[in-house]
């Protein structure tokens, strides 16, 4: 892997503070450990995939200031346990970024999804994102800080780019930020959603079947740039930093100007 430039100290944005990402293991998730630990955050990873998740931890900025938990975001058990680890190992909990998702099948005829399929989606996406802001809120409270972030989707704001429960679970981690914002205001607690177009992650992949570049085939408005999981990471980075302390209830959207552009005039 080629060496990643040290961030000065006077430079680090999240500088002492603690961050739990959900799906931290891959995609989206681990490129916002990397970069949070880069900023001087103590960094909890909190994902089902054990392995991987622990390989991430050892490569961050900072090894001893890195933990990985087992978390399945959709028992309510695993969340409060993850969320106590964060708290019991680093003493606090400043962010929270709920990233975990699935994609499912892409099964575009409302007539051939399932019931069960369309619970799993939500139950990871939503439920998921709803203990999240839960557990979190219950430490962040007595604090009277926190950032609290939600990875949502393009599906957040348009349909028909994924599955009826994609879509659907999408919008309503929206809505729960939105309520969550309103909520937890009073006690200094930011709540907002990140919102990105097609990034060349294994979720992706695997639904569009992208290639490795992510770029072919795939709409874009802005020519020859490709979204990458750093550039989402980038984002969730401002909304966990003192940067957009009077941003909340915000959806940032990431998407070359997808949701704005009529394809018509593309
Ligand atoms: P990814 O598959 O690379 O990473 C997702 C991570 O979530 C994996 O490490 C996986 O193990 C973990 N995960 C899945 N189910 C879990 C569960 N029940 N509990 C805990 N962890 C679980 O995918 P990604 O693209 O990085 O996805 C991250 C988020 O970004 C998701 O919420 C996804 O919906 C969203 N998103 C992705 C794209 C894209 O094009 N890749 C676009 C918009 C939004």
């Amino acid at each position: 892997m080629a060496s990643i430039p040290q961030i000065s100290a006077a430079a680090r944005r999240l500088q002492g503070k603690v961050a739990l990402i959900t799906g931290g293991a891959s995609g989206i998730g681990e490129s916002a450990a990397r970069l949070f630990s880069r900023h001087g955050a103590k960094v909890v990873i909190a994902d089902i995939q054990d392995d991987l998740g622990q390989s991430v931890c050892k490569e961050l900025s900072n090894p001893t200031s890195a933990s990985f938990v087992h978390c399945n975001v959709t028992s309510e058990k695993d969340v409060e346990n993850a969320i106590n680890v964060a708290v019991a190992k680093y003493g606090k909990l400043d962010i929270m970024f709920n990233n975990a998702g699935i994609v499912g099948e892409a099964k575009p005829n409302i007539l051939d999804n399932d019931k069960t399929e369309f619970e799993k989606i939500l139950n990871v996406n939503v439920v998921g994102a709803f203990l999240g802001t839960k557990h979190a809120a219950r430490v962040m409270i007595p604090a009277g800080n926190g950032s609290i972030i939600t990875t949502a989707s393009v599906c957040s704001t348009v349909g028909g780019v994924a599955s009826h429960a994609y879509t659907s679970s999408k919008h309503a981690v929206v809505g729960l930020a939105r309520n969550a914002a309103v909520e937890l205001g009073k006690y200094g607690i930011r709540v907002n959603c990140v919102s990105p177009y097609l990034v060349a992650t294994p979720l992706a992949k695997d639904f569009f079947r992208l290639d490795d570049d992510g770029a072919s085939g795939v709409y874009s408005n802005l020519k020859g740039k490709v979204l990458n999981p750093e550039d989402v990471a980038e984002a969730a980075l401002y909304l966990a930093s003192e940067e957009s302390k009077y941003v909340s209830g915000h959806n940032l959207l990431i998407d070359g100007g997808f949701t704005i552009v009529n394809p018509a005039f593309g």
